[in-house]
């Protein structure tokens, strides 16, 4: 939409403000099937940031990529119990296939632990092959029935990684490294605090023996889960027979892991940072950092100023700073600022003829305040400098923004009182009941999303359930989420 229409306020309607900003930014568009999503061009320039990121850490700790095939044998799926349970629902199903009809369906992969565990079955024999370390950057299709842009589609990208170890403590080891690197990319990358813990079994991956977890606030108060990564047990490895010769010479199953985020994570950037004029991108996963937006009225300014920014541009991009410059003709200024206001872009530079005369630029941050002139010299240092800064301004009024809405030590009233009012994260005692967590989702639609790490709990620890007053063995964190 490059057209002046005032979006949504978040305060009048947060989700018509996110479908609002979403099409204004051009991220993603609805398709022609129900539940899919389109990614647009500035949309799938986020994700590269983020894939970028992403694979950069994994391949850090020795993970590598590899692609497994897009159909599943129907089969693979139920040789674990627990996981067809979780996924028949969502399945997509193909029965034909070059005008025949197949002799075994062929699901679409909802996540790929069973294609993958049955060739880890081929590929380890020994200790010495593991631990194996992979991940696939892939689209998985879920049958939804209520879907979002980017929350909740069904087909969306995401990577999948998988592993295999030789003991339960390596691969419990391992499921805490990449929480912790997915803790790492949200806060450094994306500017967006989370809180990390454990899912509770009602809550846990179909098929694993725990499941842990990155929860984010969104500004409406609704929790996101962001990241989660699965301690699988040797569940998928007896399904499968992933075996492998131990050093002491007995044959035993291995320990898996597997871990995930998708373009979800888009969605959370702009219910993050997003304000009443668009989304903001963190300088660290803006495809643009800067955009240079000359100002002229003559031909001859015309030509002195593209000169001077194209300069600027040119020097920029040689310091390694994604800038673009808008040198589109027969288009005002302030349309040019409020379009790449609507996408995001963290600096804005304006370049008019009394700019080129002093040797300056002016510099609009997307965050506010007053604009700047700076020296051409030295511009992109000073450039860098801001975009440090404003990156963890971001993340900080982001954690401010969660605390503010955080309450601890709740009982049953004040925990429904406070849905009552605005939301947020609500950390209490809980019994460890399933049912007692059940009732409380039936009647408040709060859920838990995590029993939190040591980092993130309460210093005085809850002795009692805060709906059912029985002794807690926990302290839970409980929010309405998406
Ligand atoms: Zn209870």
């Amino acid at each position: 939409m490059a057209d002046d229409k005032k979006l949504t306020t978040r305060a009048a309607d947060f989700s018509a403000w996110y479908n609002e900003v979403i099409m204004r930014a051009e991220l993603a568009d609805y398709s022609p099937v129900r539940g899919c999503m389109v990614i647009r061009p500035n949309g799938y320039a986020i994700w590269e940031q983020m894939q970028r990121g992403l694979d950069g850490m994994f391949k850090e700790h020795g993970v590598q990529n590899a692609y497994f095939p897009l159909l599943i044998p129907q089969s693979f799926l139920s040789k674990e119990a627990e996981h067809v349970e979780g996924f028949a629902p969502e399945l997509a199903v193909v029965t034909h296939g070059g005008g025949k009809e197949l002799e075994e369906p062929l699901v679409i992969r909802p996540t790929s632990e069973t294609i993958i565990y049955s060739m880890y079955a081929k590929w380890i024999q020994s200790y010495r092959d593991l631990p194996m370390l992979m991940n696939q950057w892939a689209n998985v299709v879920r049958w939804e029935m209520r879907t979002r842009l980017f929350l909740r589609t069904a087909e969306f990208l995401w990577q999948e990684g998988h592993t295999a170890h030789v003991d339960e403590a390596d691969a419990e080891a391992f499921t805490l490294t990449i929480l912790a690197t997915y803790r790492r990319f949200a806060e450094e990358y994306m500017a967006m605090p989370v809180i990390t813990g454990r899912k509770t079994d009602a809550e846990r991956f179909a098929g694993a023996l725990r499941t842990y977890c990155i929860e984010a606030l969104m500004q409406d108060n609704k929790a996101l889960q962001a990241g989660t990564s699965h301690n699988l047990g040797q569940n998928f490895a007896k399904a499968f027979q992933v075996t492998f010769q131990s050093q002491g010479g007995s044959l035993d199953y291995v320990w898996n892991t597997s871990w995930g985020v998708s373009t979800r994570l888009v969605g959370a950037l702009v219910m993050t940072h997003g304000d009443d004029n668009g989304i903001i991108t963190p300088p660290r996963l803006a495809q643009y950092q800067v955009v240079i937006v000359p100002i002229y009225k003559s031909d001859e300014e015309r030509a002195t100023v593209l000169a001077a920014a194209d300069l600027v541009h040119k020097e920029l991009k040689s310091a390694g700073i994604r800038t673009h410059l808008d040198a589109r003709d027969g288009m005002k200024p302030g349309a040019k600022y409020y379009e790449w206001e609507g996408r995001g872009v963290p600096l804005r530079l304006e370049i008019g003829p009394r700019d080129v005369a002093g040797g300056t630029v002016m510099l609009a941050r997307r965050t506010g305040g007053k604009k700047q002139s700076f020296p051409t010299e030295g511009l992109a240092r000073t450039l860098r400098l801001e975009m440090d800064s404003m990156q963890q301004e971001l993340l900080d009024a982001a954690r401010t923004r969660r605390e503010q809405n955080s309450i601890r030590g709740i009982t049953k009233a004040s925990f429904l009182d406070f849905l009552e009012r605005d939301g947020g994260f609500a950390y209490g005692g809980w019994c460890g009941d399933g049912k007692c967590e059940a009732d409380i989702k039936e009647q408040t639609k709060a859920t838990i999303r995590c029993l939190p790490d040591p980092e993130f709990q309460s210093e005085e620890k809850p002795t009692t359930c805060m709906w059912c007053g029985r002794l807690a063995i926990t302290e839970a964190v409980w929010a309405r989420a998406y």
